[in-house]
Order: structure tokens, then C-alpha cells, then sequence
């Protein structure tokens, strides 16, 4: 059901916040969050989720979204004051789909996985969908957008029709802890016909149900077919493989590709992604290690090497030792890839900015003492993509380094 509203959206009860003077700038530059302390006086008890207005301290309406106890306190949904209903989703999904169709991603026969809502960068803070090759699989960050799981399904359904098979929520681990609520993994719709997908020509077997996060990390696309133009007759080495992306597009033509993930599963997955695509291959070899162990003795084995870690800080105050992390790791792999190596080297921490991570990078590179180029300053692709008032949602970073 939609909060405060029937389902034709006419509002029951509308609450309202308050914010102190002086906290309204943020929110008339169009910043989708609202943080606790700028809030004066709630009238009304919102629960969780619930849509909630915003004013300013003389009675101005600046904003609608969705209520949260915590330290974002509301999540914008419109900066106009207008109902928030099915239609209102409606409309912000079809924008979603029609703009990834602008791209060529709705209908790609090299490509059938796609971002298709990505929060805050589609107007939906709270809210991630990926479609996987007739699956979509929801991810739901707020009370308020886990409870619209079922509209969002029927929505689903009317814009994607035909090419829709199923709907997986993927939530049981994802809404905020202080609600007491605990979310799903279930089916919400239809079961799937296929559990693989096409990336640039490539196959991925994608476990949605046990894999990490949605199941594939949709956002290296671009990223990895960048890598492929770099591995002609190269010994490539990925470090953090998880699916073996990087893998897979090296396989098209380095002489040896070498996998490493510390997770089991994850590793049984970079095998049988590569075996998809090149049959039994010896040209690739996968490691179930740790991958800071893994680089203690590589020397010059390696002419090619990825970096793509998991979020080492996931709030800011873990950021310095998040720095420290990332500066013993590059540190590792600028020291050791061999003469005229190419290194692509990846961030995606949110808390971790642009700046931060090439300080890292570069405190790393001084370190070693060899000389390094930047060749490429990478981010995410056009299907995750940043609302230019919410910089907060630039979460990829990486660079490519030529090391002499
Ligand atoms: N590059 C991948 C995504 C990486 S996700 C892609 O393109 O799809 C991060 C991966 O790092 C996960 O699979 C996780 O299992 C692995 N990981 C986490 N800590 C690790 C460690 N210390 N050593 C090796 N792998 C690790």
C-alpha cells in the first residue's frame, strides 16, 4: 500500500516537518536527503516510511518524501508539491525505463543486464532494480520503498511487459537496521527462464538468490571492456574476481588469466563463467586466496592487474584506515607488475571521494618510486547514473596506470 494514501493515492493524513532556519538550502538545491538535525518540529507521529512534506521555517512547502527515524530522515521523492500515489511511481519508473532505452540497453542482443533503477540518480532514493535477462531483482534501502514492493511489481509488469519473466526481492539484508523490520528474499512474480545473461557478447551465470549484492556488479561494464583493449598477449591477474568479469573479457585474448577471491562460491563462479565462454581453457587458473596474501611475492608475473576490492569503508569513521587500505594494496600491485604494466585500480566506497582515492593511489605509487601515468579516470556507467544534486551517489572511482 502506499503510506498515508489508498491506493488511488488520495492522502489520508498528511504530516508534516518542519525545518530549522537556514536549513532549507540544502533541500532548494535539490539535495534528496534530509538530515535529522535540520528538522525543527514534526506535526503528526510519522511511522516509518510514511510520506511526509517539508517546509521551511516561515511555512514554505519545499519538498515530499519518505520518513525515516535515523540520520537521514527523509528521502526526498519530489521537490513539488504534488501527490505521491501509483501514478507518481509510474511516471518515475517509465522515465527509468525510457532512458535506459536512449542508451541501447532495452534491447540489446550483445547486452540483456542492465541497472534499471538506480536510487537517488533516477529520483527513487532507497530503491535499485537490475534486470537480469527477464529477471528483476528489487533491492530495497528504505522502509518506505520496501513497502511499495508489491506496486512496484504490477509497475514492472505494465512497462516492461512481454520481457519481464520474474520479480526477485532481495531485501533481507538491506533495510536499515532501526526498523525493526526484517525484509525478504522472495519471489514477488513469475519464476525465471534463465539464470544467465549476455554482457558484450560474453555469457555470466548471475546468482541473484546467494550471489553478492544483486548478484553481478552491473557497473564495471564499461569498465571491463576498457580492460579487454589492454590484455592482448598479456599475463592478466584479478585480484577480488567475485563472477570473474574482469576475467571473462581478458580470456578474449591474454595468454594466461589468473582469478583470485577469498570466497569459495564466488570462485566456483569465476571458473564456470570462463568455462561458458572458452570451454576448458589452461590459459586461466583461479586462486580461492587472500588477495593482500596473494601479492606478497608476484614479482614481474604479471603485465596486467585488477583491483577491484569490496567497499573497505562503508561510514566515515573508518575512512583512514579505509586510505591505509587501499594505499597498502596499490602499493603491492605498482611495486611488483612488470615493466610498462598496466594497473586498473578500483574504489567503491561512497564515503571514499574522486580525490581521496587518487591521493591513496598516488601516496602508493610515491611509495614505490616507479613511474606511473595515469592513462583513464574511470566511474560508473550511464545506467547508474549520478543526479548532479546528489554527489554523494558517484560512488566508483577508478584509475588506469602505465607503470615504467
Ligand atoms: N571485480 C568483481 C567484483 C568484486 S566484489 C566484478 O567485476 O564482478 C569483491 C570481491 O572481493 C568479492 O567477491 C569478495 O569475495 C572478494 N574479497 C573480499 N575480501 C577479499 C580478500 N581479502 N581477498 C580476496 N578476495 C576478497
Amino acid at each position: 500500500m502506499l503510506p498515508g494514501s489508498n491506493h488511488k493515492g488520495i492522502h489520508v493524513e498528511q504530516i508534516k516537518i518542519i525545518l530549522k532556519s537556514g536549513k532549507d538550502q540544502s533541500v532548494r538545491r535539490y539535495h534528496p536527503w534530509i538530515f535529522s538535525g535540520a528538522i525543527k518540529k514534526i506535526y503528526g507521529s510519522p511511522s516509518e516510511g510514511d510520506i511526509v512534506d517539508v517546509y521551511d521555517n516561515k511555512d514554505s512547502f519545499l519538498a515530499t518524501g519518505h520518513y525515516q527515524p535515523g540520520s537521514i530522515a527523509v528521502r526526498i521523492l519530489s521537490f513539488k508539491n504534488e501527490k505521491i500515489d501509483y501514478d507518481f511511481f509510474m511516471g518515475r519508473f517509465k522515465k527509468a525505463f525510457e532512458y535506459r532505452q536512449s542508451l541501447g540497453l532495452t534491447d540489446n542482443n550483445d547486452t540483456n543486464v542492465y541497472r534499471l533503477v538506480h536510487a537517488e540518480g533516477d529520483g527513487l532514493p532507497g530503491l535499485i532494480i537490475d534486470f537480469y535477462n527477464g529477471t528483476a531483482v528489487m533491492q530495497m534501502h528504505s522502509i518506505g520503498m520496501y513497502r511499495l514492493r508489491n506496486e512496484f511489481t504490477d509497475i514492472l509488469k505494465n512497462i516492461l511487459g512481454e520481457k519481464l519473466q520474474a520479480v526477485y526481492d532481495k531485501s533481507e539484508d538491506t533495510l536499515p537496521y532501526m526498523a525493526g523490520i526484517k525484509g525478504t528474499n522472495e519471489y514477488l512474480s513469475g519464476s525465471p527462464e534463465a539464470s544467465t545473461v549476455t554482457e558484450n557478447g560474453f555469457t555470466f551465470r548471475i546468482d541473484w538468490i546467494s550471489g553478492q549484492k544483486t548478484g553481478f556488479f552491473i557497473d564495471q561494464r564499461e569498465n571491463r571492456l576498457l580492460l579487454q583493449s589492454y590484455t592482448e598477449k598479456r599475463r592478466v591477474l584479478n585480484l577480488f574476481g567475485y563472477t570473474g568479469g574482469f576475467s571473462v573479457y581478458a580470456m578474449k585474448n591474454a595468454s594466461l588469466v589468473h582469478t583470485v577471491d577469498s570466497s569459495g562460491p564466488a570462485i566456483d563462479l569465476a571458473d564456470e563463467n570462463v568455462r561458458l565462454n572458452f570451454g576448458e581453457d589452461d590459459r586461466h587458473k583461479s586462486f580461492r586466496k587472500d588477495a593482500f596474501g596473494f601479492m606478497d611475492d608476484i614479482k614481474d608475473k604479471y603485465d596486467v592487474i585488477i583491483l577491484d576490492p569490496p567497499a573497505f569503508a562503508k561510514h566515515n569513521n573508518v575512512l583512514a584506515n579505509a586510505l591505509q587500505g587501499y594505499k597498502r594494496l596499490n602499493i603491492k600491485a605498482i611495486e611488483q607488475v612488470s615493466p610498462g604494466g598496466i594497473i586498473f585500480t578500483f574504489s567503491c566506497s561512497q564515503v571514499v571521494t574522486k580525490e581521496n582515492f587518487r591521493k591513496s593511489v598516488f601516496a602508493a605509487a610515491a611509495n614505490t618510486g616507479r613511474q606511473v601515468r595515469i592513462l583513464h579516470q574511470l566511474s560508473q556507467p550511464p545506467d547508474h547514473p549520478v543526479n548532479i544534486y546528489h554527489p554523494e551517489g558517484e560512488y566508483l572511482k577508478g584509475l588506469v596506470l602505465y607503470v615504467e
